[in-house]
């Protein structure tokens, strides 16, 4: 067995890996290659949105041994779009190259129960929750949390999926059953005012540094807009930063994580949920940062120090969902014609599903919220026949 190879920083021309091949791991890419770097993607499909623009590819799924083989022969590092890779298969590849984040970060998040567990151990602020493994815990569950709550599955959830809200307390039985009785958290629900979220960046040497905080409006449990800065005032945007530098160190992560919050009605900070990546919501400090998500995430594998974070103009961003494409192609000249300032993202996926995220507008302005607007019009302008 090789052990892990000694420190060393990676500079360009070296070949740099993503594992999961989709607009983050796209975005990922081209980020390293715009510093030089090569760069490659481990992913499910052979023309995804990241091995569209990689300089090498390799299909399969995560935890087969011949692709991380052949994932291993071409990168240098390794990264990760998404929380679902095995953590055997992360220590297979740590003992061979650097990997970052590494598999504690990738494992914790994966998986709901440990997440809260984990934040929990950590005196963090989290709704209030309980495990769902077996039918007593779920009856113990719904006498604590009362109704409604929110029974999600621990693993594998995204946009919204694996998540029902429980109205009755009677309707918790059949709902769990719905989800083939699988390990689930059973959450309160949340009041929210808002939701935010904090990206992180933390460098090999401990460095850390969060982008401001990001206001995030969702539309059927999936993100909708964000604006950067969030406009909840420098206290609460000061504590949620603060709590993201926690989770981070608490962690031990090294590269990017993102951390998703509830804001209470009466101003408090719940932690929702962590990504061990960079995060749809941060997609708009490409234009509006020093130094993009996706560049810190280069940075923090290369183990080159981080780049600033700070904001070089407010911004926002909306979604391009495959909701968009119903009657057809988008009508893109209508976007370039109405507003010079709205930049335009496409991920290259072939078929547009009902709510697949497709794309994204970015737009720079003085005012958050006029930025908002701006974005929200031009996404309109899409679909006007
Ligand atoms: P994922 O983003 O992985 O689909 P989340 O746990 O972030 O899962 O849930 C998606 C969205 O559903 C949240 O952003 C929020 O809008 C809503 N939601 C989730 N949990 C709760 C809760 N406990 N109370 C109220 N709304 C919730
Ligand atoms: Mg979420």
């Amino acid at each position: 067995m090789t052990s892990r190879p000694p420190f060393r920083i990676l500079t360009p021309p070296a070949s740099l890996g993503v594992i999961g091949g989709g607009q983050l791991g796209r975005m990922f890419i081209q980020a390293a290659q715009a510093m030089g770097f090569r760069a490659g993607v481990l992913g499910a499909i052979p023309e995804g949105p990241g091995a569209q623009v990689a300089h090498w590819s390799v299909v399969g799924p995560p935890d087969s041994l011949s692709a991380l083989r052949q994932f291993a022969d071409q990168a240098d590092a390794a990264t990760v779009e998404f929380e679902n890779v095995s953590a055997p298969a992360l220590r297979w590849l740590e003992r061979r190259m650097p990997v970052r984040p590494g598999w504690k970060t990738v494992w914790v998040s994966q998986n709901r129960l440990r997440e809260k567990t984990f934040l929990q151990d950590h005196q963090l602020p989290l709704a209030p929750w309980r495990p769902v493994r077996t039918s007593e815990e779920l009856t113990r569950a719904v006498e604590a949390l009362g109704a409604p709550l929110i029974l999600k599955t621990a693993a594998s959830g995204y946009d919204g999926k694996g998540q029902v809200r429980v109205d009755d307390p009677d309707q918790a039985a059949q709902a769990w059953n719905q989800f083939g009785r699988v390990d689930c958290v059973a959450e309160g629900w949340v009041t929210f005012a808002s939701e935010v979220s904090v990206v992180v960046a933390r460098g090999f040497d401990g460095q850390a540094l969060t982008f401001p905080i990001a206001l995030n409006r969702h539309e059927r449990h999936i993100l909708d807009v964000t604006l950067m800065p969030a406009t909840v005032g420098p206290i609460v945007s000061q504590e949620a930063r603060d709590l993201a530098l926690s989770v981070a160190q608490a962690l031990g992560t090294v590269g990017v994580l993102t951390v998703e919050f509830f804001l209470t009605t009466e101003g408090r900070l719940l932690i929702n949920e962590l990504a061990p990546r960079p995060h749809n919501s941060g997609h708009l400090t490409i234009e509006a940062a020093v130094t993009s998500q996706f560049e810190q995430q280069v940075r923090a594998l290369a183990g080159l120090p981080l780049g600033s974070s700070a904001l070089t103009s407010p911004a926002a961003m909306v979604n391009l969902l495959g909701d968009l494409w119903k009657d057809g192609e988008p009508r893109w000249s209508e976007l370039f014609r109405r507003d010079p300032g709205v930049k335009l993202h496409l991920y290259g996926k072939q078929t547009a599903a009902p709510g697949r995220k497709m794309g994204h507008l970015t737009v720079l302005d003085p005012d958050p919220l006029s930025a908002m607007d701006r974005a929200l019009a031009a996404r309109s302008a899409l679909t006007r026949r």
